[in-house]
């Protein structure tokens, strides 16, 4: 419970993301005219190769309205304007009107026909590691609700006021104390979440480190981004005045895009450690605080 511990799940997410989305690195300078241009960007559009549906997102309205753009940016945004037989907008509009940045991309629906069946080495790398990371996610999600379904289950079965009053509610680390007991009381939820993660992740890592081991150094191969994710409008270091962040109630999908991937970095999302025991899945998970509250709730409503 203590809160610099190592988290398996926070490493498995910054690692994945080091290989398979990552692309710039953080600056701290303001952008100068000689290497950017300001674009008054309202919101992206991704356009599907597959079904040729388009996908809206809006962005949120930061800086005036205002991103900059790398020249590189704007030269690769005019290609696939070009290419989605669009008309970009002159230099002085840039500023001054909505621009939509286009994106081209395998819808999910697409992707899971598509990308799923492909045969190419780096493809299916790609896939089983994306999978893999679902897997790494889901254990953890799981877990946050099996613990608190624990502690509702245990409160709900609490008939007399003095079962909770006899210990100091008061005391937060005492409450805390309590509850972190009974969940661990009750634990046969979680147990049975990281068997199937086990039984779902073992022959996906061996298919990988398989794949691997006849893989090149580098490849390029469709990986999925969400379209929740804030995006940089440069190709070098990104700050705040180029990274365009979605608007907060944007609803996230997976989009696929072509990008070049490292194997020293896919390598490195494989061999990370990954949850073993139970101690480790319920440490991972950690002590959510709404569960005082459900005490206190629980508390209130015996002694009203
Ligand atoms: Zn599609």
């Amino acid at each position: 419970m203590a809160g610099n511990k190592f988290k398996f799940t926070d490493n498995l997410l910054k690692v994945y993301n080091y290989a398979f989305t990552e692309e710039t690195t953080y600056g701290f300078y303001k952008p100068n005219e000689a290497m950017y241009v300001g674009v008054r960007m309202t919101e992206k559009q991704y356009n599907c190769p597959g079904c040729h549906k388009v996908f809206t997102v809006k962005i949120r309205n930061d800086n005036d309205g205002i991103l900059y753009f790398s020249k590189g940016r704007i030269a690769q945004q005019k290609k696939v304007y070009e290419e989605l037989d669009k008309d970009f907008p002159a230099d002085w509009e840039l500023m001054e009107k909505p621009y939509v940045y286009q994106l081209i991309g395998y819808c999910p629906d697409c992707a899971a026909e598509k990308l799923a069946a492909s045969q190419d080495n780096g493809q299916r790398i790609n896939n089983l590691c994306h999978e893999l990371y679902l897997q790494d996610m889901l254990v953890y999600d799981k877990a946050r609700q099996f613990t608190t379904d624990a502690v509702e289950k245990w409160l709900a079965g609490i008939q007399e006021p003095e079962e909770l009053t006899r210990f100091d509610l008061t005391r937060p680390e005492i409450v805390q104390e309590l509850i972190w007991i009974m969940v661990l009381s009750d634990t046969e939820a979680c147990e049975k979440a990281l068997q199937e993660y086990r039984d779902a992740v073992q022959p996906i890592l061996y298919e990988l480190n398989r794949l691997l081991e006849k893989a090149t150094p580098a490849w390029k191969a469709y990986a999925p981004r969400s379209s929740s994710l804030p995006e940089s409008m440069s190709d070098g270091e990104y700050h705040e005045y180029t990274l365009a962040f979605p608007a907060d109630d944007t609803v996230g999908h997976d989009f696929y895009f072509p990008r070049m991937v490292e194997k020293s970095r896919v390598e490195m999302f494989v061999q990370q450690p990954r949850m073993e025991s139970i101690q480790d899945l319920l440490s991972d998970a950690g002590f959510q605080e709404q569960w005082i509250d459900m005490v206190m709730d629980k508390a209130n409503e015996l002694t009203r």
